[in-house]
């Protein structure tokens, strides 16, 4: 694989933003553009007042498709060590979320017949937002979540949790010490990791002969459908296809033998994999037929990824074209959420506070602190009551229901909802 590629990409373009990148999983150059969103800071880097006249690193947000195996991945600028240790994430604050994963867990319970004597690991396990659903079943449980300050909080809550970053080295140390497991879980954490082989390889050792993996991530055709640039972020190294998935996963001697499209994050895919040697859970029909489609969508060819661009920059166009006649017709307009994607859409289109006068996070941790970036201050939900403004930005669209439904009161003085993604959109 990866001779061919250094042929090909010899003889194509060069790209010297990409001079010597290899794809994470096969090696390959990187030479082919997915989208360029210019430069960002690290869209978790939230700043303290103290910290708004210092100077504020910024990285590319420069995205690369593999000629090779079409992983579409973002380059490695940052180390997870210095993303992760002190995140400012917490699962938890998101109700639909919590929703979402309690359902997960009766589905797998069930269907893989989990009980006391099951062992059940979770990978980025977070607050213990997962976990907390099989404790209450009385089914043994341990979280891997690198960030000590969001585990702090699971090991409150009696969620066993190792402060550790995942890959080969801990699962051989867990399974050397005789805890493999018969289900792995992970959510949003495997387009996070950067070095993805290790990371699938760790789960290969941590899994029981007939134990099963699954794992939800955004998925690459909903992203380049619904225009969902916002997706794309430091922490985000990788972002998938099912056909990218299923070559990493065979890689590592692991079949997936089953996925469900999810509605989570704007359009998930969870998969369901297993040893390869394990015949007795046959590769279902929602494989095929994903893999199908996919290949039908022309997601085996070049030109599919490179149309994405010209997507991002016309978003960009019209967000800003709503934004500027807002306020030139003297409206305010304030925002909801300070979720990470928040940041690389007001850094992509360049929106600052001459746009959106503040923001608002149901998270205490975020409250009188500035968006990185866009220094965009972020206050707690009641002052969107105190201020009454004409309009509320939306940041978080995936969970614009759930968000329009707990500030209904908004329409009360006239207030509308306005969602970016997929299209601009005002909500009366
Ligand atoms: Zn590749």
């Amino acid at each position: 694989m990866t001779t061919e590629g250094e042929k090909k990409n010899n003889t194509a373009r060069a790209e010297p933003a990409a001079r010597g990148a290899r794809c994470r999983f096969c090696g390959a150059a990187l030479s082919h553009v997915f989208v360029d969103l210019g430069m960002s800071p690290l869209c978790e880097s939230f700043l303290s007042a103290d910290q708004l006249n210092r100077m504020e690193p910024f990285y590319p947000l420069h995205v690369y498709v593999c000629g090779e195996c079409f992983l579409v991945q973002l380059e490695e600028y940052v180390s997870p060590s210095d993303i992760f240790t002190d995140y400012a994430y917490f699962s938890s604050y998101s109700d639909s979320w919590l929703s979402h994963m309690k359902a997960y867990t009766d589905l797998v319970t069930q269907r893989f017949k989990l009980g006391a004597k099951s062992f059940v690991v979770e990978l980025a396990s977070n607050d213990g937002y997962l976990l907390q659903y099989f404790v209450q079943k009385g089914i043994p449980v341990l979280g891997i979540e690198p960030a000590a300050n969001v585990a702090a909080v699971a090991v409150e809550k009696g969620i066993p949790t190792l402060v550790k970053f995942f890959g080969v080295e801990l699962a051989k140390e867990l399974a050397g010490k005789g805890q493999q497991a018969d289900l792995i879980a992970g959510a949003n954490v495997l387009a996070q990791v950067p070095d993805v082989n290790d990371f699938v390889e760790g789960i290969r050792i941590l899994l029981k002969p007939d134990g099963v993996v699954t794992i939800e991530f955004p998925h690459l055709v909903q992203l380049v459908d619904n225009n969902q640039l916002d997706t794309i972020y430091h922490e985000h190294f990788s972002y998938f296809s099912l056909i990218a998935s299923e070559a990493i996963f065979a890689a590592h001697k692991l079949t997936i033998f089953d996925v469900e499209e999810l509605s989570t994050h704007g359009g998930s895919l969870r998969i369901y994999a297993r040893h390869a040697a394990n015949g007795s859970l046959p590769v279902g029909r929602r494989v095929t037929e994903l893999r199908e489609r996919e290949i039908a969508a022309g997601y085996k060819r070049l030109e599919t990824y490179s149309r994405f661009s010209e997507k991002a920059k016309a978003t960009k166009r019209n967000i800003l074209e709503f934004l500027i006649n807002a306020r030139r017709e003297g409206k305010t307009v304030a925002g909801y959420g300070a979720p990470g994607k928040g940041n690389t859409l007001l850094n992509y289109c360049g929106v600052r506070g001459d746009f959106i006068d503040y923001t608002v996070d149901r998270n205490p941790h975020k409250h009188g602190k500035f968006l990185p970036g866009s220094h965009i201050p972020i206050f707690p939900p009641e002052r969107i009551g105190e201020t009454k403004p004409d309009y509320v930005f939306i940041l978080p669209w995936n969970l614009k229901d759930e968000i329009m439904k707990q500030m209904a009161y908004v329409r009360g003085w006239g207030g509308k909802f306005v969602v970016p993604i997929p299209e601009i959109t005002v909500y009366p």
